[in-house]
């Protein structure tokens, strides 16, 4: 389905990257449950290995099941390839590997999914790679810390866990005068609710473990690129401009031309790194996606329903939701999420800490859970799991306060979630 006609997002979230099996005539994609792939000769085998021709080598690199998955992300998010990993967090790694290098910085935002921030603030430092934390509400500010050993800027389009919607054209700009690409992790929103090649990302991440495989099964990532950067524009990204010594000197961009960091990403990153997405994982993520925008529609109303109600509850101090009208992103949300602002919002209990951990304790149908994106309705309180190895400053700039819960609202009754919380605030705040 890569000519044609041009078919709607709901007809793509289906249809994308696949076809009936050639051998059989399967309908469903099948698991290849393969490791390896046997070349018709040797000259075959060679071509492959010199990257001369596009095939199956060995299911560290792709597999035919994963490089549906990856057609079908590639283009939900309007991009021209995409990589599918392991997990998420893989996806990050393997997104800046091709651009770092000892010395090199990136800059994100200060409101980022708790992992993803000490990922760039603690581990990253073992490569010799730092991150400057700056707020995207103050574009200046993100103008200011950029320098020449800058290779990238990094933001969530909808953050985890706080209710906060980046302005990405306005990041996008920054970007594109310094000569360094935008990488946008869409998982709160997906590619349903936002799409932010279409605002002047570059790249786009996922951890495909949350709404795009949807129920709570496997772990996954994926990295999408626009097909838009100019890689050999100036001397910043050796790695994609210059020859490649570990296949004969082959120079990435001048060879592959828009699917440059597509084809790096599985010749040299999955290759080298090792973050395999396996194929039974993609096999459930490709049956999640057949539903997102339906599944994404019922998270929305169901969101919006909760947070009118909870903001209007006298045991809870604010609700940090973009639908609701008193947020300072609900106008920002029509341009950068016109199909609503996701499924995932922070609340702030009265009684503080012990409130929250009391109100986590006496739910029955939210689970507390370290996941999000799932049909079921999920509860944390994250100053003391997700975001506890973060200062207590970090926690206030990523919205994730002793006093604050955040809620991932699954697609369960609205009228039951909302009786469920109740119940539990009851308990909670006597
Ligand atoms: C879960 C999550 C990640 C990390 O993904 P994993 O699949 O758990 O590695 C990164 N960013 C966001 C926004 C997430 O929600």
């Amino acid at each position: 389905m890569t000519d044609g006609p041009t078919y709607g997002f709901d007809t793509l979230q289906i249809h994308a990257g696949a076809k009936p099996d050639p051998a059989t005539g399967a309908r469903q994609t099948p698991i290849y449950q393969t490791t390896a792939y046997v070349f018709r000769d040797a000259d075959h085998a060679a071509a492959l290995f010199n990257l001369q021709e596009v095939g199956f080598i060995y299911s560290r690199l792709t597999n035919p099941t994963v490089a549906v998955l990856q057609e079908r992300i590639a283009t939900l998010e309007g991009g021209v390839g995409a990589v599918c990993c392991s997990s998420g967090h893989a996806a990050q790694i393997m997104a800046l590997f091709p651009l770092m290098g000892p010395g090199k910085n990136i800059i994100a935002s200060t409101r980022l999914y708790g992992g993803t921030v000490t990922q760039f603030s603690q581990t990253i430092k073992r490569f010799g790679w730092s991150c400057k934390f700056v707020d995207f509400d103050d574009v200046e500010a993100v103008k200011a810390a950029v320098d020449d050993d800058t290779r990238a800027i990094f933001g969530e389009a909808i953050a985890n866990p706080g209710g906060y919607i980046m302005d990405v054209r306005s990041i996008a700009d920054v970007a594109d005068a310094a000569g360094v690409p935008l990488i946008i992790d869409n998982t709160s929103a997906t590619p349903y609710l936002c799409r932010p090649i279409e605002h002047g990302a570059t790249l786009v991440v996922h951890s495909t473990t949350k709404y795009l495989t949807g129920n709570g099964t496997v772990t996954g990532g994926a990295i999408v690129d626009s097909g838009k950067f100019d890689w050999s524009a100036n001397d910043k990204f050796p790695s994609l401009s210059q020859p490649e010594p570990a296949y004969h000197g082959l120079k990435f961009h001048e060879t592959f031309g828009p699917l440059a960091f597509t084809f790096h990403g599985i010749a040299i990153g999955l290759r080298d790194l090792g973050m395999t997405m396996n194929p039974q994982a993609a096999h459930y993520t490709l049956m999640g996606t057949e539903t997102l925008s339906l599944r994404m529609d019922r998270h929305v109303a169901n969101a919006t329903k909760i947070a009118n109600w909870l903001e209007k509850d006298d045991r809870v101090d604010y609700v940090t939701y973009a639908g609701l009208e008193s947020s300072p992103y609900f106008d920002r949300v029509k341009t950068v999420c016109p199909k609503g602002a996701g499924g995932l919002f922070t609340f702030a209990v009265k009684g503080g800490y012990d409130a929250c951990v009391k109100l986590v304790n006496s739910l029955e149908i939210f689970s507390h859970v370290a996941n999000l994106g799932d049909t079921r309705s999920l509860i944390i309180h994250s100053a003391s799991t997700t975001h506890r190895q973060l200062s207590a400053e970090q926690q206030e700039a990523a919205g994730a306060g002793a006093n604050v819960v955040r809620v991932s609202i699954g697609t369960e009754d609205a009228d039951d979630l909302i009786a469920d919380l109740d119940q539990a605030l009851a308990k909670a705040t006597s």
